[in-house]
């Protein structure tokens, strides 16, 4: 037996030529769930060689991520990292090394992003229970407290910006909650992180997650992650290893702890990106920013209600960073998104699972929340209403 080589590559024929062009993408202004658009010095930090993810230079640049990182959430966290991946990449680094099989994980469902984390958890043999709201509402603390009396879980599970439904979960007295009945409490913070007020150590928050292209204003493909002691506690007792290699913790606290064990090629200009995203969050200084994110909302929610529409998520639970509107009798909402692409370059997104057909959802998320977005963006749903009669 030999082995034998094809005797020619394949090759291109004629209907594949277009992948000879150079690359070119339309610039949209992205005012949908995500991705927003990066602001241009995110993109700019990027343009440059990548460097070796074991270079002095890079290993400086990691410790100044995770301080960056840890200031943004608002938290001590040694251990505030991000991951390759998008935002479900950390979601499933905080489920997976924190559910061993048989845990009872609880979680509140109050939209889709609800279900993805009971979707998970089940696959870490999680053994899941949940608890739902109607989406477009928030959980109270007393029905929490109630869960966790009837389930008595070892994680509860919450998103704190649901992205499919525009509400804003509130979280004081959650980690105290948690405390009392000795479970983890593990929060998505996807939506939120850079444009929603978050103070995971004062919320006694264990696990979240977040991502890099919402409220950061970066392309997507990292995302960060963070644990606390308590949640440390928890992994270090475990009795499997954790059933995910590359988002293991307790192998990558050596490579982002002082160790700096080779674990895997880290996204070099990622980490340019996120850096430089975070730098300008902090130049910008976060409560300068979350009141920045809510005055923009207002102004939007304000033009939304002069133009006849109703936002679908009542005011005080309404987060800053996505809005959902309800469609209006006798518009086609999909025909709605595809005339603001085509006449106005402007992307927003559907509604999604219980709310399909029924809302579009605008985000105005880190470099997009601005008041001229806001006039763009109004000016530009007027058109495109009136245009569909
Ligand atoms: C976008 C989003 C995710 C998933 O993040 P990806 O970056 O799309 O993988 C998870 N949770 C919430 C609340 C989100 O909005």
């Amino acid at each position: 037996m030999t082995f034998t080589a094809p005797a020619a590559p394949l090759t291109l024929d004629n209907s594949d030529r277009l992948q000879l062009q150079p690359l070119d993408m339309p610039e949209r202004l992205l005012l949908g769930p995500g991705p927003s658009n990066a602001d241009p010095a995110v993109l700019a930090s990027m343009n440059r060689q990548p460097i070796g993810h074991l270079d002095p230079a890079y290993l400086q640049l990691m410790d100044e991520v995770q301080t960056l990182l840890r200031y943004a959430w608002q938290t001590k966290n040694t251990l505030t990292y991000p991951v390759p991946g998008t935002g479900s990449a950390a979601m499933e680094a905080t489920l997976a090394n924190v559910v061993e099989p048989g845990d009872v994980v609880l979680v509140a469902v109050k939209g889709y992003f609800g279900h993805r984390l009971v979707d998970m958890a089940g696959r870490y043999g999680g053994d899941v229970r949940t608890i739902s709201k109607a989406w477009g509402q928030a959980f109270e603390l007393g029905e929490l407290r109630q869960a966790l009396e009837t389930h008595r879980p070892k994680v509860l599970a919450l998103v704190h910006a649901e992205t499919s439904t525009g509400v804003r979960q509130p979280l004081e007295g959650v980690g105290d909650l948690c405390h009392q009945y000795d479970c983890l409490l593990l929060v998505d913070t996807v939506t939120s992180l850079g444009g929603v007020p978050i103070f995971l150590d004062q919320w006694q928050v264990d696990l979240a997650y977040s991502c890099s292209q919402k409220g950061l204003s970066c392309p997507p493909g990292i995302s960060p992650f963070t644990i606390s002691p308590r949640g440390l506690a928890k992994l270090d007792e475990r009795k499997t290893p954790v059933a995910n290699w590359y988002l293991d913790t307790t192998m990558l606290r050596k490579y982002w702890g002082n160790d700096r064990t080779y674990h895997h090629t880290a996204p070099v200009n990622m980490t340019y990106a996120l850096r430089e995203a975070l730098r300008l969050l902090a130049e910008e200084g976060l409560e300068a920013r979350w009141h920045r994110h809510q005055t923009n909302a207002e102004k939007l929610w304000d033009g939304l209600e002069d133009l006849g529409l109703k936002c679908h998520v009542d005011r005080e639970f309404r987060l800053p960073t996505l809005t959902t509107v309800r469609v209006p009798a006798g518009i086609d909402p999909k025909a709605l998104t595809r005339h603001l692409l085509q006449h106005h370059n402007i992307e927003i997104g559907g509604g999604l699972g219980d709310l399909a057909g029924q809302v579009w959802r605008i985000g105005l998320m880190g470099a997009n929340s601005y008041p001229k977005n806001v006039d763009l963006l109004l000016e530009a749903l007027q058109r495109s209403l009136s245009a569909l009669g």
